[in-house]
């Protein structure tokens, strides 16, 4: 089925949308916004989404931590069966682009606009959702709303969460009114689409229209500290230093040496990043006695991230025996590899075909919402091509032809798990 979505129709939403919170620019071919939670651009987004769904004929619900539902239950659906939903998010990163998370809702809407409009009728309710604080940076480290509702974050704890100048979650998201009492669960789903901008070049250089994501890459985060001793840089003979930075410097190059011997090795798709350095005391004429280090590892094998970690561990060890630094080292954050649903893969791939588009597998670096709810229920990930793979930028863009084709490929895949004899 060739399902009418009206790419004109999700242009003016993404647009209207870009409105709230944007940055302007001489340059033209820049084109950002601020939407931070819990801000006044956040909330006219938040009103203008309400809007839409409303007038599309969904129901709108809010939860305690701001996520935002709008179900559909068309005659011919049993109100009582699980839904099937899709959606993304509003916020952005201070000076983001227009594209990331506003074209996933606002294409689910359209999605289910087009199943309206041609007459479709699911056997299942179909909704949209929009998650809070997505990005972090305002509220916590991102996800933030997709993990409550999936109950990997205790509502009352998120809420707690405070902002840079000290406003709760809670208390931010009360001010702007979003501060609801429903119940949004998405161990009640039947299914979950994401359609996301893709963040990277695959999609453009291959010329597809979808990218149907088989893994969301597992991300760990951890934290090196090496201690040396700060001393007089003209004072201090070579032989009688302990160097933090210059301890630092070889372990910057060992683990960029582990993450290249897993690409060789084991699994391409390994990275591993020494992202932040801070150095003290950080002065020209001192050498440094202390640098604590910020490492990134990523890949959709587990095993190769235990790799790069256990490497970046014995790096830290070999330093203190050939350099005589101490070291310390910890794992704050962790999150595993997540594989996508088969049957939402196989959907989103019948849908492609069925619309005369061209849809490949590949797997997403980044995080994503859908990384959260694939935890409890069957998610699934696809991509739009981005222009120059440029995201959480004022130059990201998604061509609005590309728009309205991935968003033709969503709505594929959505009547499909909707409908019980697909
Ligand atoms: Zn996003």
């Amino acid at each position: 089925m060739d399902l009418p979505v009206d790419g004109t129709r999700l242009r003016a939403d993404i647009e209207a949308n870009a409105a709230f919170g944007r940055v302007a620019y001489d340059d033209p071919t820049k084109r950002g916004r601020t939407n931070r939670t819990g801000s006044e651009a956040n909330r006219a987004a938040r009103d203008r989404l309400v809007e839409r769904l409303e007038d599309a004929g969904l129901d709108v619900v809010v939860d305690a931590v701001g996520n935002l539902l709008g179900t559909w239950t068309p005659a011919s659906a049993d109100p009582d069966a699980a839904p099937v939903v899709s959606g993304s998010h509003l916020d952005s990163v201070p000076e983001g682009g227009i594209f990331d998370g506003p074209l996933g809702v606002y294409a689910a809407l359209e999605a289910v606009r087009a199943m309206r409009d041609a007459g479709v009728e699911p056997d299942r309710p179909i909704a949209v959702v929009s998650f809070t604080e997505e990005e972090g940076g305002t509220f916590g480290n991102g996800l933030l709303g997709s993990t409550v509702a999936t109950g990997a974050l205790d509502e009352t704890d998120a809420l707690e969460v405070t902002d840079a100048d000290g406003e709760t979650l809670g208390e931010a998201l009360e001010r702007i009114g979003y501060r609801g009492d429903a119940d949004i669960d998405p161990t009640e789903w039947e299914a979950f689409y994401e359609l996301h901008v893709e963040q990277d070049t695959v999609l453009a250089e291959v010329g597809a229209a979808a990218g149907i994501v088989t893994t969301i890459t597992g991300i760990t985060h951890c934290e090196a500290t090496i201690e040396g001793e700060a001393n007089h840089a003209g004072a201090t003979a070579m032989g009688d230093r302990t160097d933090a930075l210059a301890a630092a410097s070889e372990f910057v190059l060992d683990v960029e040496a582990a993450a290249n011997g897993v690409v060789e090795t084991t699994s391409e798709s390994a990275v591993g990043t020494v992202g932040s350095l801070s150095i003290s005391p950080n002065a020209t004429n001192v050498v440094p006695g202390r640098v604590e280090a910020g490492i990134d590892v990523r890949d959709i094998d587990a095993e190769s991230i235990e790799t790069i970690v256990g490497a970046t561990r014995e790096s830290l060890d070999r330093l203190e025996r050939d350099r005589g630094v101490e070291t310390a080292f910890e794992r704050p954050f962790d999150v595993a590899p997540t594989p996508m649903s088969d049957r939402l893969r196989t959907a989103a791939h019948d849908a492609a075909e069925d619309a005369g588009r061209t849809a490949i597998d590949l797997h997403s670096g980044a995080a994503h919402d859908a990384m959260r709810v694939a935890r409890v229920t069957d998610a699934s990930l696809l991509f739009a091509p981005s222009r120059d793979g440029i995201s959480h930028n004022p130059r990201e863009w998604t061509d609005w032809k590309d728009c309205a084709a991935a968003t033709a490929v969503l709505a594929g895949a959505l009547v499909r798990i909707a409908s019980d004899d697909q």
